[in-house]
């Protein structure tokens, strides 16, 4: 068994303007004997989230941990096995685990989770499958409580959550699907490659005008991956009984106009709810998913993209990419062979 492996380590803590390259390094981590219970892990993903972001700042998370100084960091990754002192995990099995960001993982069995007898590729299982079509699905069924019939507006609708929101949501008889993201060719993926009735680019306009253009009817349910204007605008143009789903604020990262909370009058006059949600609270949804989500792709009816950067060179790049909106779909880095 190899002794050290390559990983990415946090070098040291970035400064409040945000992180830069200096502040991450390609190091050797060292590989402790493998003791009953553990296999090691030959990664071939790993996932890249917004969340990684925050875990940069020093802020309380109550449901993850920061990364801290001068240890590797860490994330969803996928990989085969190539050592095992755990019966029930042999040699040659795929794990999903929580050791990314280095290329092989020691992993006990109570952070491994085995796909088994899958016919899918390896990176789906971080995806669509993975926990981002679970976030996607749990938040809007459970947390946006949507119905057939419901007009939906997701924000950062090209991105991995977002993209499968907005599938979700058409192919369970949503009425109207829009989304919004950056840029002309996002906005026009959206309506070409994901299905959405229709969809705006959140930069080239007013955000509320945009959006009443879109969805004229109003909506019903708010699927919220970004905060800020977005959020605003959808309080106005949500219906009575209207829900929002709070997935993420990824804008608090960037914009300096984080108004929102002053206009939560809205959700008052049209007795909207408003929820936030942790994907990882609703664990008893996940066989449900699983199997609804896998009839959906071999099917064909469900698109799954990912944007997939080669090699751990490129993990801070792809984090700094999921940030600036470099990705279209599920944002991965190539460990392997894939
Ligand atoms: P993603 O949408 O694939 O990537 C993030 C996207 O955000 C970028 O591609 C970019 O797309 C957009 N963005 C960046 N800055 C923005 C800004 N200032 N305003 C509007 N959009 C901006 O990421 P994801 O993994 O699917 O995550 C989406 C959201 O869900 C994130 O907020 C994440 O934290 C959250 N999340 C929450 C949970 C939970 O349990 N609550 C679980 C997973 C993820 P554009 O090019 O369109 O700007």
């Amino acid at each position: 068994m190899a002794a050290t492996t390559r990983a990415v380590f946090l070098a040291r803590t970035p400064a409040a303007t945000g992180p830069v390259d200096e502040d991450f390094e390609i190091r050797e981590l060292a590989l402790a004997e493998l003791q009953p219970g553990e296999v090691l892990v030959r990664n071939e993903f790993m996932s890249v989230d917004p969340s990684m972001r925050g875990r940069l700042e020093a802020t309380e998370k109550h449901y993850t941990t920061n990364f801290v100084v001068d240890q590797p960091l860490d994330g969803s990754a996928i990989g085969w096995v190539v050592a095992s002192r755990e019966p029930s995990i042999p040699e040659g099995v795929a794990v999903r685990h929580r050791m990314g960001w280095r290329e092989l993982a020691i992993v006990p069995l109570a952070g491994a989770q085995v796909i088994a007898g899958s016919r899918l590729p390896l990176n789906t299982w971080l995806g669509a499958l993975g926990q981002t079509g679970f976030t996607a699905y749990a938040g809007l069924l459970r947390v946006g409580e949507f119905r057939e019939g419901d007009a939906v507006f997701v924000s950062a609708a090209a991105g991995a959550v977002g993209s499968l929101v907005g599938q979700f949501a058409k192919l369970l008889g949503a009425s109207r699907v829009v989304g919004s993201a950056g840029g002309e060719t996002k906005r026009a993926l959206l309506v070409d490659e994901f299905g959405f009735d229709d969809a705006f680019d959140y930069r080239a306009g007013d955000i509320g005008d945009q959006l009443k253009r879109v969805a004229p009817d109003g909506i019903d349910v708010y699927f919220d991956n970004v905060g800020g204007a977005q959020l605003v605008a959808a309080l106005h143009a949500l219906r009575q009984n209207g829900r929002v789903a709070l997935c993420g604020m990824i804008s608090n990262f960037s914009d300096a106009d984080k108004e929102d909370i002053g206009h939560l009058i809205q959700a008052v006059l049209k007795r909207v709810t408003i929820r936030g949600f942790i994907v990882r609270d609703h664990e008893d949804l996940r066989p449900e998913f699983e199997e609804r989500v896998s009839g959906w792709l071999a099917s064909g009816e469900l698109v799954s993209r990912d944007t997939i950067y080669d090699g751990l060179e490129r993990g801070v790049e792809a984090l700094f990419g999921v940030m600036s909106g470099a990705n279209i779909g599920k944002m991965l880095v190539r460990l392997g062979q894939g």
